[in-house]
């Protein structure tokens, strides 16, 4: 594992996220939604208690994920797709539909 973000599964609601591990050496295992955010977003994210992180995209090198420190933050907008923890809906589609599937 790395800070190299991989398009992942949630387990729980199936939805795509990116998983990293961010933050080497001691990295904290990350699953953040694949949609940037806007400021506003972010913030709204940030007051939710999600953490958010900047994505590094770079033309020759792998992408990163990292995480955007209150300096980060207060250094200006970054030229980095900003992306936040995945918030989960805790829903699973498929197990619902195939629950649906035995009752008729
Ligand atoms: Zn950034
Ligand atoms: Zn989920």
């Amino acid at each position: 594992m790395s800070d190299r973000p991989r398009a992942r599964q949630c387990p729980r609601c199936q939805a795509p996220v990116l998983a990293a591990l961010v933050g080497n050496p001691c990295g904290l295992n990350v699953r953040a939604d694949p949609y940037p955010l806007s400021l506003a977003q972010e913030l709204a994210a940030r007051l939710d208690g999600r953490f958010s992180y900047c994505l590094r995209l770079h033309p020759f090198l792998p992408p990163r994920l990292i995480t955007r420190g209150p300096e980060h933050i207060a250094s200006g907008r970054c030229a980095h797709l900003v992306v936040a923890d995945h918030h989960c809906t805790g829903t699973a589609p498929a197990a619902l539909s195939t629950e649906l599937d035995s009752l008729f």
